[in-house]
């Protein structure tokens, strides 16, 4: 029998990483209670891929039939001139890990399934618990809530996001640096027969990521503009249409006639916040420890945000289990996850420029692309191997 059969885990937060950790030590045996803010855990967000590396701790998790049920399977991305339509690449996904399938899916179909998942191994989830502060002070990590209740936890789980106060007690707070670039995300209407495809099409400053989404009904749209003013991080800003409408204006008419179509459009600020240092605490009598966003937040460009945290949440669980809540688990959880999770968020950084290029870079470089394709197909795709080919379940 592993660590975690019959020791009690507090989880804080519902996302993807809270509820993935959550069964995962639920299904070894762990009681678990998941603290989450908001009042219920509802329809927020928009797209997310699901990628192989993601899909394979889906599947170990026992959703992978779930998983299949409701998203789309991905059958290629393509990179398009944003400025004329043409395609300039496509990598074919078919022949990547057939068995484990690149998804499309909407942020609230993950977490519907996450969160069944959970409940349905046992995982309790509190809602409107928000967590005010975290004391690393004693014996065993004390949690204080914004109505001035305590909670004491044996085993805590930081998944609490962008925002995280755990992290934020174990690395102290850190400023987070404007990366310059703001997106918009909506959702729209799918034209019938929308191809099951990644297209991100690119421009000078801009580029703009669309794929369809729940049986191919909708459209999701995150388009990404350089720009030197400031926004707010978080999800939860709205944006007039015209805005986006605007800066995409020089765009094809494809592009064009997606953005014309959005009626709700939310804007969001990338901010670099760099990898924690510290992933966890053992204190006397318990141990503190955060994973996903809490962790690594990183930037979309390598649509790895979930998949990190998916990863994440099987490598602690599996890990705790085996070298149980403390030094040894710590530093074998951490080991594992941090120059991996620090080489994704330096990738996804560098994925915005290339798209970004303007004048004669981009000229050659889309010619690069093309003939890159023509010569090696399957070469594009094949640079991040190291990502989509990793299991981290196998192990
Ligand atoms: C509202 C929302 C919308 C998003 N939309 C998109 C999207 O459209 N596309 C995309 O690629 N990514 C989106 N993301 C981000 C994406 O889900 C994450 O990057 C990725 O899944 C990693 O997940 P995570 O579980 O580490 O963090 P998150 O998914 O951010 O989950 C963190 C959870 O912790 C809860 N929480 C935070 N602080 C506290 C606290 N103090 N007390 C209690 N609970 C707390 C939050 O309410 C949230 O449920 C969104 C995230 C959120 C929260």
């Amino acid at each position: 029998m592993g660590h975690l059969a019959g020791r009690a885990v507090t989880v804080l937060g519902a996302g993807v990483a809270g509820l993935a950790v959550a069964r995962a030590c639920a299904l070894r045996g762990a009681e678990v209670t998941v603290l989450e803010q908001a009042e219920a855990i509802r329809e927020v967000g928009a797209g997310l891929q699901v990628t192989p590396n993601g899909a394979a701790v889906l599947r170990a998790l026992g959703l992978g039939p779930e998983l299949a049920a409701t998203t789309l399977r991905a059958e290629a991305v393509e990179l398009c001139d944003g400025l004329d339509g043409s395609r300039v690449l496509r990598m074919d996904l078919a022949r990547l890990r057939p068995d484990l399938g690149w998804h499309l899916t909407h942020r609230s179909d993950l977490i519907d399934l996450l969160a069944e998942g959970a409940r349905s191994a046992g995982v309790q989830v509190r809602l409107l618990q928000k967590v005010d502060r975290i004391d690393l002070s004693g014996d065993r990590p004390l949690l204080r809530s914004a109505q001035g209740a305590e909670r004491v936890a044996d085993l805590l789980i930081g998944a609490d996001g962008l925002h995280s106060v755990l992290r934020a007690e174990l690395n102290g707070r850190v400023a987070p640096f404007f990366t310059r670039q703001v997106a918009w995300r909506a959702v729209i209407p799918a034209e019938p027969g929308a191809q099951p495809v990644a297209e991100v099409h690119m421009g000078p400053g801009r580029h703009l990521v669309s794929y369809p989404l729940r049986g191919g009904r909708l459209r999701n749209i995150v388009a990404v503009e350089e720009r030197n003013n400031w926004v707010e991080e978080g999800w939860s800003l709205r944006d007039d249409p015209i805005s986006v409408q605007l800066a995409f204006e020089g765009f094809s008419p494809r592009v064009r006639g997606w953005l014309d179509q959005i009626d709700t459009l939310w804007l969001w600020g990338l901010f670099r916040h760099p990898v924690a240092e510290h992933w966890g605490r053992v204190l006397p009598k318990g141990m503190a420890v955060i994973l996903g966003d809490a962790a690594h937040p990183t930037l979309p460009f390598l649509a790895q945000g979930a998949n990190m945290a998916l990863e994440d949440a099987w490598v602690l669980a599996d890990t705790l289990d085996r070298l149980g809540p403390g030094a040894a688990g710590l530093a074998a959880y951490r080991a594992a996850r941090a120059d991996r999770c620090s080489r994704i968020v330096t990738a996804a950084t560098a994925n915005a420029r290339a798209y970004h290029l303007s004048g004669p870079l981009r000229a050659i470089a889309h010619l690069g692309l093309k003939l890159g394709g023509r010569i090696a197909p399957g070469a594009g795709l094949a640079r991040y191997d190291w990502i989509h080919g990793l299991d981290v379940t196998a192990a």
